[in-house]
């Protein structure tokens, strides 16, 4: 008897987070834990930086763990969170490290700006520090709410959002990120496929608005959107999986995972969600990329 289990049993994660990012883990740790886990294929898409890419194959590689370069972009939109996920990118892509440069400066302002306006209501933190504490990864506001956290100025990541960080705080200063089109086609240019990730953080008053939305991303390049994330109700996901197929979007899936909680012992690999290996299949057909194909043994 084979070892292997057929396509229809096999587990995937397309939405991982590690260290190069605001993940807990580092690539070749969440590699491993992907693998303890049992997931067949898993996708690392860390917030605005290829950093973890190299160690993450090279991880997954050694424990036989199918794996996807990935990518998560933030693009401005006037309506609610627009996230981009991009697959199989080539991470030396100019088009692509290009624009990574260019939000990282952008990050890199608006840290600073957020820090000043936390000085003008008497909280002084040192902004070289936190981006030491940083590491590598790209700095952003979880960073900077750690910080408060860790000074005592506020109680929890969640007041650090309420009363100084969000988009009603004391010193909430908006990202000017990139429009979906550029990151689409810098996706696009890297050899990539791009996903719109957790559509429920779009902001819509009606499916049909939804649907310009998507209608709009699918003719600047959109090819796929997240279907299965732990943050979607019930209804949602049938939503989203009812508009792929009206769009001709390849649905894709993941558990957004950034470190172990309560909830990550449930459910399939990380967190709460089930994604199964025939939406990486469905997702590499629509890339022009092969998977390993493992019903032939
Ligand atoms: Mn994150
Ligand atoms: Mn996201
Ligand atoms: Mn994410």
């Amino acid at each position: 008897m084979s070892g292997r289990r057929a396509n229809s049993s096999r587990w995937i994660d397309l939405h991982l987070h590690s260290t190069a990012s605001d993940g807990a883990y580092t690539p070749a740790r969440l590699m491993e834990m992907a693998a303890a886990r049992g997931l067949s294929a898993v996708a690392l898409t860390d917030h605005d930086t290829v950093a973890g890419l190299a160690e993450a194959a090279a991880q997954a590689a050694a424990l036989g763990l199918e794996f996807i370069p990935g990518i998560e972009l933030e693009a401005s939109c006037g309506r609610g969170l627009m996230h981009i996920l991009g697959y199989w990118i080539d991470p030396d892509c100019q088009a692509l490290t290009g624009l990574l440069d260019r939000m990282l400066a952008g990050r890199h302002t608006r840290n600073a700006e957020i820090i000043a306006r936390l000085a003008d209501v008497g909280i002084d933190l040192d902004y070289r520090a936190i981006r030491d504490a940083a590491g590598s990864g790209s700095v952003g506001r979880p960073h900077i709410a750690g910080a408060l956290v860790r000074l005592g100025a506020v109680a929890g990541f969640r007041e650090a959002f309420d009363r100084f960080l969000g988009p009603s705080g004391a010193a909430h200063v908006p990202l000017a990120s990139s429009s979906a089109a550029e990151i689409i086609a810098a996706i696009t240019a890297a050899g990539g496929i791009a996903s719109l990730a957790h559509p429920a953080t779009l902001r819509y008053d009606s499916h049909l608005e939804l649907r310009t939305i998507l209608r709009r991303l699918t003719d600047v390049g959109l090819r796929a959107i997240e279907v299965i994330h732990p943050s979607h109700t019930a209804k949602e996901s049938r939503l989203f999986v009812e508009l792929a197929e009206r769009l001709g979007l390849a649905p894709t899936g993941g558990s957004d995972f950034h470190k172990l909680g309560v909830r990550a012992a449930k459910g399939v690999g990380f967190g709460r969600v089930r994604v199964g290996y025939s939406v990486l299949e469905a997702l590499a057909a629509v890339a022009g990329q092969s998977v390993k194909s493992l019903d032939t043994d």
